[in-house]
């Protein structure tokens, strides 16, 4: 375990109750132990932390801002801190607080320790249709609670849906998540699960979240997406492939799929948005009164009185052995405290 190098040291002079209250939410560098990496992202990475405080672990993901700033991903990157700051939800990963160094930018988040929804998935193969149907649900409720308050989340796959130790989800990742009260037209997301509107560059809205809960559903109950090209396809023109193959639409459903299922995937992978499932009179009523999650209870859903098909074997508060191992990053550059020529890009990352 690395311990991190300090730039600015946390004060342990007791300060006033009023400025007690804003210095609970701010952290710097000095307040964690740096632990392993649990993931990583285009621009950074996850690891696991544990706070000299209170010695309960964190999640701290940590983006260099060079490369946010050479891969044109500051205004997502600043969209990230401020949706995530903004959203709280039971199936939504908490955002304790951010900071920044001439570097890097972090954030705090709760440490989700039963690792990816994929990995369960690859481990399984593919899962039953109940199973399927808990994790669509919760989903579900994450993502309409999102769009109540104007965020279209993006980015929706497996990868980024993560279990916590009671078995219950936790959406992460919000990096292409944008407050869009309307239309917007960015080419954003993971290429298996973009909306075809979304290829083709039309302004689009929050049913582009719809459409991929519709690749959710079936990737989780087939093993794979429906939409797919060969590895040895990939590469320098197949995305083109892929993108040709979202467009044309065309889904070949497994005979083992639930027909209900079959109908609810669908009606969120339409290409016709006047009638995808989530996008029309009804909005997202037309996906939770469908009748595929017939016997689903929302509010117990909401308030995890269902109890979930998997419970992760986590043997203490900081057990990351449900996550991969990664090669580890040279840290000692965390805390650096040199000139900082993005500084006014990420004002607000304090
Ligand atoms: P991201 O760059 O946000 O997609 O994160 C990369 C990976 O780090 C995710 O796919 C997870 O495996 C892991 N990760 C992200 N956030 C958390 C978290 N709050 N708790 C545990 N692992 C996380």
């Amino acid at each position: 375990m690395a311990s991190s190098s300090a730039s600015t040291a946390s004060s342990a002079t007791v300060l006033p109750a009023v400025l007690q209250k804003q210095k609970r939410s701010r952290y710097s560098l000095t307040d964690f132990s740096f632990n392993r990496t649990l993931g990583t992202g285009s621009f950074g990475r996850v690891h696991l932390v544990q706070s000299i405080h209170n010695k309960r672990h964190y999640a701290v993901k940590v983006l260099l801002k060079e490369k946010v700033v050479r891969l044109k991903q500051v205004e997502h990157t600043n969209n990230e801190r401020e949706m995530l700051t903004r959203a709280r939800h039971p199936f939504l990963v908490n955002l304790w607080g951010t900071f920044q160094d001439s570097l890097n930018l972090y954030m705090v988040m709760d440490f989700v320790a039963g690792g990816e929804l994929f990995s369960l998935l690859r481990k399984s193969g593919r899962f039953p249709n109940p199973v399927a149907k808990f994790y669509a649900a919760e989903v579900s409720m994450a993502i309409d609670y999102l769009h109540s308050i104007n965020i279209i989340y993006r980015d929706l796959k497996p990868e980024n849906i993560l279990i916590a130790a009671d078995g219950h989800i936790k959406v992460t990742d919000f990096g292409f998540a944008k407050y869009v009260p309307d239309l917007t037209y960015t080419l954003c997301g993971t290429p298996d699960y973009l909306a075809p509107e979304v290829i083709q560059q039309k302004g689009y809205n929050k049913s582009v979240d719809w459409y991929s809960v519709g690749i959710l559903i079936f990737e989780m109950l087939a093993g794979y997406p429906p939409f797919y090209i060969e590895p040895s396809a990939q590469g320098a023109g197949g995305h083109v492939q892929l993108y040709e193959k979202i467009i044309a639409g065309v889904v070949h459903y497994p005979p083992f799929f639930d027909t209900l299922a079959v109908d609810i995937i669908r009606n969120c992978l339409t290409t016709d948005l006047s009638k995808r499932y989530g996008n029309m009179k009804y909005g997202s009523k037309d996906i939770f009164g469908h009748q595929w999650f017939a016997e689903v209870g929302w509010e117990k859903i909401y308030k995890k009185e269902i109890p979930p098909p998997f419970v992760p074997k986590i043997e203490g508060e900081g057990d990351s052995s449900q996550f991969d191992r990664y090669p580890e990053a040279d840290i000692s550059t965390y805390g650096s405290a040199g000139f900082d020529p993005y500084a006014h890009l990420f004002a607000e990352w304090s």
